[in-house]
């Protein structure tokens, strides 16, 4: 076939000579020229496009055995080649947007696969970020912030349900208008949609109550319910003044979205109650002595800084080992349990009160001189030995009693071991002195040097 290619076009261009010397004008050489050209596009055609494709089908027949199976895995390389080849010109026609030629919709459904993609990777670092090992409530302003950022909202609330009352409250809140909420004051209800339209006239509900958790400028909302262990049902609201990049989120966004939250107010939740154990004596619930000695050294600095004087009380049950030994342990436990909840109702919040170990107790108590942390002790001690305690396995006749040693910084000591040294000293000298008492360190001295 080659050869009768050659000797087709020899011809055609001999016989194109020939006229062309002959007659130049003549009809004959256009029809000559024509049939000429008909002849090298013939050649071509045989040349590259039957004979491949003919050897083409023929190769696939005489291995299919003349059968073409749709899942054969030759048939199926070619077909996928020529999708290739498809997908290619596609990619092309795609890539150039500004061509008229390519449809809307092609370029539309590029924009939403771009949006996808950036939605995909910012949800995986939104993840990263809200499942940073932090304490709850940071994690809730994160996840607040975070989320209304990702979810383009201006304002967002985390709202704790109670499905019985059909009712919430305000776990956290970013740019509301109010901390006080109930029912009227934002469109939620439990069965409410994840994407919703909200009216302004949605927004003052019944009996003419004013929403005031959002502006009336919102007008969409979205709401993802999470669930957090040994918290409860939360939902996420995140509202707008326009809808339009919400609709450009797919329910598998808002789900990983969502399971973001899950994990991270969930964990933050454990992180919290790990670290609440860490620091706390478990008989008691008080803090633990090492959480006082870090805080201690925290407070002494603070104390030299701001110039503010911070006393020590050092506490110690009177006669403790008679309580086991006369009624058991478990009484023992219960006395415990009793002065640490004296203890506790006679201090004020910023007080640290800890379980310094067996049945001693030491408290902080920050911005107080050493008389007024003396008239604290005091106090303490008068109600303990006053009480006639019921349900603690003691007769009635028996009393708790503490004695108590008070030292102050600066006034006494600036370094953290003196102080506490001081207190105990102080503690002592109330043993040594008769029990049931509080005893000031320097107080005597500072009476010998005035009188
Ligand atoms: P004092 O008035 O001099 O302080 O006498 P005390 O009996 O209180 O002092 P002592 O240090 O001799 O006894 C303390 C006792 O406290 C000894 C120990 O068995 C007991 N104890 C320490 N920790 C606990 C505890 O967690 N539970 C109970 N039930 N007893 C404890
Ligand atoms: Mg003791
Ligand atoms: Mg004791």
């Amino acid at each position: 076939m080659k050869t009768t290619a050659v000797v087709a076009v020899g011809l055609a261009a001999a016989f194109l000579l020939l006229v062309y010397v002959i007659d130049r004008e003549s009809l004959w050489q256009i029809a000559a020229v024509l049939l000429a050209l008909f002849a090298v596009i013939a050649v071509i055609f045989d040349l590259w496009v039957y004979r491949p494709v003919n050897g083409l089908i023929r190769r696939s027949r005489t291995r299919l055995g003349g059968n073409y199976e749709r899942n054969d895995p030759f048939y199926r390389d070619e077909v996928r080649e020529l999708g290739y080849l498809v997908g290619t010109l596609i990619a092309v026609f795609t890539a150039s947007e500004d061509k008229e030629w390519v449809s809307q919709s092609i370029k539309d459904d590029l924009i939403r696969v771009q949006s996808l993609n950036r939605q995909l990777m910012d949800v995986g670092v939104l993840g990263r970020e809200m499942n940073a090992a932090l304490p709850y409530r940071e994690t809730v302003e994160r996840v607040l912030s975070r989320s209304r950022a990702f979810l383009h909202a201006d304002f967002g609330a985390l709202l704790l349900l109670d499905a019985e009352a059909r009712a919430f409250s305000l776990e956290g809140a970013q740019g509301v208008l109010t901390p006080t909420l109930s029912a009227e004051c934002c469109a939620y209800t439990p069965d409410c949609p994840v994407r919703q339209a909200i009216a302004s006239g949605e927004l003052t509900r019944t009996q003419g109550h004013t929403c005031t958790l959002f502006p009336h400028t919102m007008t969409h909302q979205l709401v993802i319910p999470v669930k957090v262990e040994n918290v409860g049902d939360m939902a996420l609201l995140a509202t707008s003044t326009s809808g339009e990049y919400a609709e450009l989120l797919t329910d598998d966004i808002l789900g990983a979205l969502q399971n973001h939250i899950q994990s991270a107010l969930t964990n933050a939740h454990k992180y919290d109650a790990i670290r609440r154990q860490v620091v706390t004596d478990h008989l008691t619930g008080l803090y633990n002595r090492r959480y006082f000695m870090n805080r201690a050294g925290e407070e002494i600095e603070r104390s030299l800084r701001h110039q503010a004087p911070l006393s020590v009380l050092m506490i110690d049950i009177d006669h403790f080992k008679d309580f086991n030994d006369t009624y058991g342990h478990a009484t023992g436990d219960r006395v415990l349990q009793t002065v640490a909840r004296a203890m506790k109702d006679a201090l004020r919040k910023p007080d640290i009160c800890s379980r310094h170990g067996g049945e001693e107790f030491a408290v902080l108590l920050p911005n107080t001189p050493g008389d007024n942390a003396y008239f604290v002790a005091e106090r303490v001690r008068r109600t303990l030995s006053g009480t006639r305690y019921t349900g603690l396995g003691l007769p009635p006749e028996v009393n708790i009693t503490i004695s108590v040693g008070v030292a102050t910084c600066p006034r006494d000591a600036t370094v953290l071991d003196e102080l506490m040294e001081l207190s105990d000293k102080a503690l002592y000298r109330a043993k040594a002195e008769g029990r049931d008492m509080v005893v000031l360190w320097g107080a005597e001295e500072r009476q010998r040097v005035r009188s």
